[in-house]
Order: C-alpha cells, then sequence, then structure tokens
C-alpha cells in the first residue's frame, strides 16, 4: 500500500483536547428550565432572569394556557433526556468494541466514564482461554485487566476500544488513550488480538493496535513482554518491526514494507516528536524505535 506523503498530517502534538471535550457538554440536562424555557420564548417562568412581572399581569389567558403546555413539555423532554443519557451509557458499556460512538451530546464527565478497566469476567475468560491465553506458570488471569476505552478512527469517528493489560500498567494505559483520544490522536483498530484468532501477524497488517497474548518472541523460547501484558503495540502496519541480520530485512507485519524507511514523511508515523511516544515514555515506558539491534516502532513496553 501506498503511504501519503504528506507533510504536517502525520504528527499529532497535543492540542487543546480537554476544551473540546468539554464543549461535548449538554448544558440542557444540567440547567434545561433556564435554556428551554427561554428558546420557546416562554415569559412565566420565575427562574428567568430579567423576568418583569408586572408587565406580564395583562397576559392573556391564552398566552398562560400556552406557558401551562409549554412547561409539561420542557418536564417531558428533560425527563427522556435523563432517560436516554442513562441508557446511552449502559448501551455503550456492552456494545461490541470496535463499534462507533456518537458522543455529540455527551458530557464531558460520561465520556471519561467510558475508559475503565475491569478484572476479565466469565465472558471475557471464554473469550480468551486458549487463544491469546494459554495456561502458564507466568501471568493468571486475575492479574490481567479488561480495558475499555475511546479512541479517534482513522475515519474520524469516535470508535470503542478494548485492551488486555497487566494489572500494574492498566491506569497509565487509561491515561495514556485518555489524552490520545483527547487530542484526537488516529488509531486505527483497537480489539483484543483474540479477534484474529491470537494470530500477531494478522493482527499487525489489520493494523490492529493490542497488547496482552501469550507467546514467544519470534525466532525465540524467550517470552515477549506482551506476554505479561506489559507491552502494546500501536497502529502496527505503519510502524513496523524490522530487522536486519546477515543483510536480510525481516518486516513485521509483511504488508508494512512502505513504512520501513523512517526518514519519509507519512500518515501515523511514530516517531519522538509523536504525542504517542511523549505520553508513553512519560509514565516510564520505553518505545522499541530506540533499541539498536532491532526497530520495533509500534512497540511500548514498561
Ligand atoms: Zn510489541
Amino acid at each position: 500500500m501506498n503511504n501519503q506523503e504528506e507533510t504536517g498530517s502525520h504528527s499529532h502534538q497535543v492540542q487543546e483536547g480537554l476544551a473540546e471535550k468539554d464543549s461535548f457538554s449538554n448544558p440542557g440536562v444540567r440547567e434545561p428550565t433556564k435554556e428551554d424555557v427561554s428558546e420557546q420564548g416562554v415569559t412565566q417562568n420565575k427562574d428567568i432572569s430579567g423576568y418583569d412581572q408586572e408587565t406580564q399581569a395583562d397576559q392573556s389567558e391564552q398566552n398562560q394556557k400556552q406557558s401551562q403546555n409549554k412547561q409539561e413539555s420542557y418536564t417531558e423532554t428533560v425527563s427522556n433526556m435523563q432517560e436516554t443519557s442513562a441508557f446511552s451509557i449502559a448501551e455503550i458499556q456492552v456494545m461490541e468494541a470496535g463499534s462507533i460512538v456518537d458522543i455529540s451530546s455527551m458530557e464531558a464527565q460520561i465520556l471519561d466514564s467510558l475508559f475503565y478497566s475491569e478484572v476479565p469476567g466469565e465472558e471475557i475468560a471464554q473469550r480468551i482461554a486458549g487463544v491469546s491465553y494459554q495456561e502458564n506458570e507466568n501471568i493468571s488471569m486475575e492479574e490481567l485487566r479488561y480495558l475499555r476505552v475511546l479512541h479517534m478512527g482513522f475515519d474520524g469517528q469516535t470508535h470503542i476500544g478494548e485492551l488486555l493489560v497487566h494489572e500494574s500498567i492498566a491506569e497509565d494505559i487509561l491515561e495514556i488513550m485518555a489524552a490520545l483520544y483527547e487530542n484526537q490522536y488516529p488509531i486505527e483498530k483497537m480489539l483484543l488480538v483474540d479477534e484474529y484468532g491470537a494470530d500477531d501477524e494478522v493482527s499487525m497488517q489489520e493494523n490492529n493496535t493490542s497488547a496482552f497474548n501469550y507467546r514467544e518472541i519470534a525466532g525465540t523460547s524467550r517470552l515477549s513482554q506482551h506476554s505479561l501484558g506489559l507491552a502494546i503495540d500501536i497502529n502496527p502496519k505503519f510502524n513496523p518491526y524490522v530487522k536486519e541480520k546477515d543483510g536480510e530485512l525481516t518486516i513485521s507485519p509483511a504488508n508494512a514494507e512502505d513504512y520501513v524507511d523512517r526518514t519519509q514523511e507519512f500518515e501515523y508515523k511514530i516517531d519522538e516528536n509523536d504525542l504517542c511516544y511523549q505520553l508513553f515514555t512519560a509514565h516510564g515506558f520505553t518505545w522499541g524505535g530506540s533499541w539498536n539491534s532491532v526497530k520495533d516502532y509500534q512497540h511500548f513496553e514498561k
């Protein structure tokens, strides 16, 4: 696949993501009386500031009736909004990872609640047993955390992401993912590697961002940090693993040839100016792109 040699669009420096997030808040939910009623031009509500009761004394009976009707419909609106809002959180929490979420009417508080971790439950346990999780003496399922987050897809939409990581880095990853999302850092997919049969090569070729996978380091019998849930690969197709031995180049995933030359400019490239690099290293992770023997540009571990 061809990369797009556009300069300027590839780096994702810190922006004012938090401020933007606040604009998701719907003031109508918190202060519905004023806003809703004033928008409809109803002047009989005592909550409206600047309201002059004297001048309204001679209002016709008809107006009063209208006002009552509006007040009733307003009450309905508020209760509907509250129900919708509450329902949405519950609904989103059971949505499949990868789903697109409409965050346009959500309060910042609700968005925050969509970044959380939990001990893998029965459903996750069944999903990963014998796939990304193998019975072993190094890590138990209880030491893992199932994370649900939001991420900005390459399509500019908000997606639900999921990750399995070691409990010791769960908070770090939640904070990093929240910061990436707030800054609209594009991550194409974030699904458990089990969605690809725990086949790392396939997951990488699909540009899937993932963390836990109980496996040995390719070509060795050593365990990867991914086996302990202590490593994460971000946008792997654009940030491949590259090894040169005896003049022979190994590229993982195999379809990432166009992204091996890191002197080129292209979208989704992780380098030291990239927000991903900055956030992960600030949280004490090391970057595979800094290694000498091999380069693993997608990889951060702690
Ligand atoms: Zn990795």
